[in-house]
């Protein structure tokens, strides 16, 4: 069973891991690595210890549903809606400026509820404090080294952390290049739209990014690494 590893555990990663468990034709073992104490990197939800009704979200507070959005991404809205992980968010706010055809929601739980269903569904072995740190090829695999503990073996590894920790990491991975990827993918599909894409490593194995669907292509050559990135409002 290929092993994948996903690093980051946000949206981008969390969504990964769903779909990657929704739509991937074999089945694969899911890892997510975090090198935060808890999921939702910059859709985190604060409790106050006094009272876990209380919460503040830290990051993201709500989100903006475009028009265009809405044609591809409708299903990923209704779900989160059907749940009650998402609320229409209909109290004005001070300064907003609207589109017409947008369509703000909000997070009733705190925005990382969002985050916390998605690695929920994805059944992905979750890791807390994992940092990332070196990325290399070793045997046809790439071996991960974090912080702390030994390195592990993957045969794809997704990286959804911001770009300039992208650019920290040690090793093979830092032969790779980033160059523009097309804005949409090769399915022209709603799932997976890259930003970046990763240009060759030196030893030849293909990186691409926009590659990484979760459509066949996932099983094909094993020595995968891309890098995905949404904004939220591109849920
Ligand atoms: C203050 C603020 C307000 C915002 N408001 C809105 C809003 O109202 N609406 C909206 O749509 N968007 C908003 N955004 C943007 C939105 O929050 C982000 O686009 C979205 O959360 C990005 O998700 P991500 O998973 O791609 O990245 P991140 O959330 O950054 O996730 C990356 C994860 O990678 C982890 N990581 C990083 N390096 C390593 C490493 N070496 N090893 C292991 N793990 C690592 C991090 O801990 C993090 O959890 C806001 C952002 C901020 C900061």
């Amino acid at each position: 069973m290929a092993r994948v590893l996903i690093v980051g555990a946000g949206l981008t990663g969390s969504l990964c891991a769903a779909l990657l468990r929704k739509e991937a034709p074999h089945p694969v073992h899911l890892a997510v690595w975090d090198e935060a104490g808890d999921s939702g990197g910059r859709m985190s939800t604060a409790r106050s210890p006094y009272n876990p009704q209380s919460t503040v979200d830290l990051g993201a507070q709500y989100i903006t549903c475009t028009s265009h959005y809405a044609k591809h991404h409708q299903s990923f809205y209704d779900d989160l809606l059907a749940l009650g992980i998402l609320k229409p968010l209909t109290a004005p706010i001070e300064g907003m400026v609207m589109k017409e055809g947008d369509c703000n929601f909000m997070a009733p739980q705190g925005i990382s509820s969002i985050i916390k269903h998605y690695l929920k569904e994805s059944g992905a072995d979750v890791c807390f404090r994992h940092c990332v740190t070196q990325i290399n090829l070793r045997n046809d695999k790439w071996e991960v080294s974090k912080e702390t503990g030994l390195p592990e073996q993957f045969d794809i590894v997704v990286l959804t952390m911001p770009v300039p920790q992208i650019l920290q990491l040690q090793g093979d991975i830092a032969n790779c290049e980033s160059q523009p990827a097309p804005s949409t993918s090769e399915s022209g599909g709603p799932l997976m739209e890259c930003e970046f894409t990763v240009s060759p490593l030196q030893s030849g194995v293909p990186l691409m990014g926009h590659e990484f669907t979760v459509r066949p292509g996932l099983c094909r050559p094993p020595q995968r690494v891309g890098f995905l990135s949404w904004s939220v409002s591109s849920l």
